[in-house]
């Protein structure tokens, strides 16, 4: 039992780092130096702005996580915010449960609950005032006209005939619209962006649509509903938002919310934030998959316990507190990348071993009889519910009589040398109970199935008593049978048989894992629990970690869900365990190779070598539990880290590129597999490093690298990535931008911030992406005055 806990226990690796928001990522980083400027006269509100058209699920908690967070962490303010412009899949089913699934999480909103539709007066407003300005058009292209005007991204687009009505015009077929004359489809309103702008979501994006559909809200008030990019922002703005942070896929638009702002909001101006989507491995991520998989019937429901929606993972017996956990540990970063189940599981594990007390369970039931024990004899066992590293408190009476209940796969008749639990013959201890020992095993004559195990106990080895005895090697858990309560316990196990099932051409429903619940109606378990809520977690003593079924849970109808696995079931050698793997690929066809990090851990048991660099890595190089778990769990990868260290000593920079950015390209393949050596991959962080190129363009030079091999330093010069970090040549280049924007220079200079990010956006566009946006943004601040 301790050793299974103490590996159970929390990394002491976080407790080294720094711990002030701002170094916690780099959104915090960017609101303390705001704070610290007053761009905001001290203000932060966040937003949390979900569609309410499925429910949440792991990858939102993160973006709750975040947003909320930030606000704990400055003194701020976070709205919750439905973005509901999209009539058709909308409801009032799904508003509840994310309004659910975030105070479950722990957090609270800033006043009521807010509506994009509630602005829709003020949103058909702004929308007249950009058509007045001369900004805005409505345009009768069709759809399919639009996407042919648009261009690709390698030609320019064609502006719309319709692009210079008069605003007269305009404004005329725009109240039209809003008063329902016209059919979907017959005109939208656009922005007058750019048509040959390298970004296409600027060439003339589409503001507002026709839709003669029934919202859940404003009934049928509304033929017309704001687009997304028009939408967003400018609900950010009504709200005075300050930082509004979504996932990176909305990079492009945020040259549409920099526009609209400049448009037509006062400064200070919110300004939009990009973090990496969380991906997780063996499950899908994405509301629409999920309500297929609702609607097919692959599921359930929105909380079957094998979904990755809150709800689900609630039934399932995840907690609150285990996911923010696991949302701390991973981190914001700028950069997708998939995260093993495993670490999940570790946070859940680390939870749960100091709120579930431990109980017994039989799952599969074998009976035994102590045939020297009086048939109508009960003895009560003193069994403590918690482990002995558990700070707590609280012991339950378990009956012992003559018939019992152990484990299936506790017995074994011919088991190898290793095996330590029962077996003919030998002896093994019941838990807070006797020393047993096996004289006879009972067989169905028929089908020589074992039914029955004869017994007897050795009265000296009562373990509760204190005295103990005698040692045996294994220890199993077991109930009364007189006593023990009928109960169905339901095992799940992933979703999904691949670990990126959107991945390859196939629909991503084919790789359901067929086997990712088994439903065992012949299970026990101890009476003890039996008037438990539903709700209540437990861990089953060598099973795992077990919530009885918040839905179907009911007196005298047990139901328990496994919520995960313990890591390792203690009293099981290592043979043992790989005979039982080996027995199981065998009866399923599949090779069960166990989480990559039970690998990894197993990888180090047997290499000290690995052990140590696992310890080094964090003391000395400083790397995260975590990542040193990665980099130290096979002799190959190690190594590779190793010598890209010391071609270029930033550890925990290179860690950070090996995990983010090598091991998702390399899937299976191992990195001695790779057509580049370690000390190239370490002279491509360099180059990123001293600022040479870009993150992106690195992640560029690591794809070419991949692909076809060959020296960083010369990928560079090929694909023309050298960042301009030289203020000389930067300089004309500014000050040409300003000279062709005197209106906007004189803006600023008149109190018009804001405009920075033009200034910025116009530098790293002559460059084509080549400057270094940092020294850019310092040149031009300087420049501007
Ligand atoms: P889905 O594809 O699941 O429908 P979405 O991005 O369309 O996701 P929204 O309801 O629009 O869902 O998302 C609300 C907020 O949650 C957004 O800010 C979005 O960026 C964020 N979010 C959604 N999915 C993830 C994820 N996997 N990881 C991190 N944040 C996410
Ligand atoms: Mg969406």
């Amino acid at each position: 039992m301790n050793e299974q806990s103490s590996t159970d226990n929390p990394s002491t690796a976080k407790a080294a780092t720094d711990e002030r928001p701002e170094n916690k990522d780099f959104i915090r980083a960017i609101v303390a130096e705001d704070q610290r400027r007053g761009t905001y006269y001290g203000k932060v509100v966040t937003r949390f702005p979900p569609e309410p058209n499925g429910y949440p699920h792991i990858g939102h908690a993160k973006s709750i996580c975040l947003n909320f967070g930030i606000a704990e962490d400055f003194g701020g303010v976070c709205n919750l915010r439905m973005d509901d412009t999209n009539p058709e899949t909308e409801s009032m089913e799904y508003v509840r449960a994310l309004e659910e699934a975030i105070r479950w999480l722990g957090f609270e909103w800033e006043g009521e609950t807010r509506h994009a539709s509630d602005y829709f007066d003020q949103l058909y407003q702004f929308a007249r005032q950009l058509i007045q300005d001369g900004l805005a058009y409505v345009d009768s292209l069709s759809e399919e006209e639009i996407r042919d005007y648009r261009g690709t991204v390698t030609t320019a687009g064609r502006e719309s005939p319709y692009r210079n009505r008069s605003i007269a015009e305009n404004l005329d077929l725009f109240d039209r619209m809003r008063k329902g004359e016209f059919p979907d489809g017959a005109h939208v309103l656009r922005a007058k962006g750019d048509m040959a702008s390298p970004n296409m979501k600027m060439r003339d994006p589409l503001l507002y649509r026709i839709r003669h559909a029934d919202h859940y809200r404003t009934g049928d008030e509304w033929p017309i509903y704001p687009m997304y990019d028009f939408a967003h922002p400018l609900s950010d703005a009504i709200e005075g938002v300050t930082h509004s942070i979504c996932t990176l896929e909305f990079e492009n638009n945020r040259q549409i919310y920099d526009w609209l702002m400049e448009a037509i909001c006062e400064p200070p101006q919110p300004h939009q934030y990009e973090f990496a989507r969380l991906n997780i491995d063996y499950t899908v991520l994405s509301k629409r998959k999920m309500r297929q998989l609702v609607e097919e019937k692959h599921v359930e429901g929105w909380n079957d316990p094998r979904m990755p929606t809150i709800a689900g993972m609630r039934r399932r017996g995840y907690t609150a507190a285990a996911i923010r956990d696991f949302c701390d540990r991973i981190g914001v970063a700028k950069v997708n990348s998939r995260v093993d189940m495993a670490l999940l599981e570790f946070s859940i594990r680390d939870d749960l071993n100091q709120k579930a007390p431990r109980v017994m369970a039989v799952l599969r039931p074998l009976k035994v009889i102590i045939t020297n024990w009086p048939a109508e004899k009960v003895e009560l066992l003193d069994a403590p519910y918690w482990p002995h590293d558990v700070p707590k408190e609280g012991s339950r009476k378990v009956p012992f009589g003559r018939e019992l209940y152990i484990e299936q796969d506790d017995f074994m008749e011919d088991p190898p040398k290793k095996f330590f639990r029962l077996a003919l013959g030998r002896e093994v201890r019941l838990r807070y109970g006797y020393i047993i020992k096996c004289n006879a095993v009972i067989k169905d004559p028929e089908t020589g199935e074992i039914i029955e195990l004869h017994c007897t106990y050795d009265p000296e080895t009562r373990s509760s008593s204190g005295q103990q005895g005698r040692r045996v090697q294994g220890t199993i858990h077991w109930l009364s049978a007189a006593h023990a309560l009928p109960a169905e316990v339901r095992l799940y196990d992933r979703l999904f048989t691949t670990p990126n099932p959107e991945e390859g051409d196939a629909p991503f429903t084919t790789h359901l894992n067929p086997h990712s619940v088994e439903i065992l109606h012949g299970s026990l378990i101890e009476p003890s629990v039996a008037d438990d809520p539903p709700g209540t977690h437990y861990q089953f003593e060598r099973q795992g970690y077990f919530i009885s079924d918040p839905v179907d849970h009911a007196e005298g109808n047990l139901v328990y869900n496994r919520t995960v696995t313990l890591r390792d079931s203690w009293g099981k050698s290592k043979v043992e365990a790989k005979a039982e793997l080996k027995a199981k690929e065998k009866v399923e066809g599949v090779v069960h190779v166990g989480s990559r990090s039970e690998q990894r851990d197993r990888a180090r048991k047997q290499n000290p070598e690995l052990a140590d660099r696992y310890q080094r890595y964090q003391q000395e190089l400083g790397l995260a539990e975590e990542e040193a778990d990665i980099l130290s769990g096979a002799l190959d990868l190690s190594d590779f880290y190793e010598t890209a260290v010391n071609a270029h000593y930033s550890p925990k920079t290179v860690a950070s590129w090996v995990i983010n950015e090598l091991l998702g390209e390399l899937k299976e393949r191992s990195v001695n597999d790779l057509p580049f050596e370690s000390q190239a991959f370490g002279a491509l962080v360099a180059l990123v490093d001293d600022q040479t190129i870009s993150a992106a363009g690195g992640k560029r030079i690591l794809g070419e690298m991949l692909k076809n091999g060959g020296a960083p330093s010369e990928i560079v010069e090929k694909l023309g990535l050298r960042q301009i970090s030289d203020a000389a040549a930067l300089a004309p280049i500014i000050e040409k931008i300003m000279a062709e924007n005197e209106d906007k220079v004189a803006q600023y200079r008149a109190g018009k911030h804001g405009l920075l990010g033009f200034f910025v956006g116009q530098v790293m566009r002559a460059t084509r992406g080549a400057a270094n946006p940092k020294m850019v943004q310092e040149l031009v601040k300087e420049k501007l005055g």
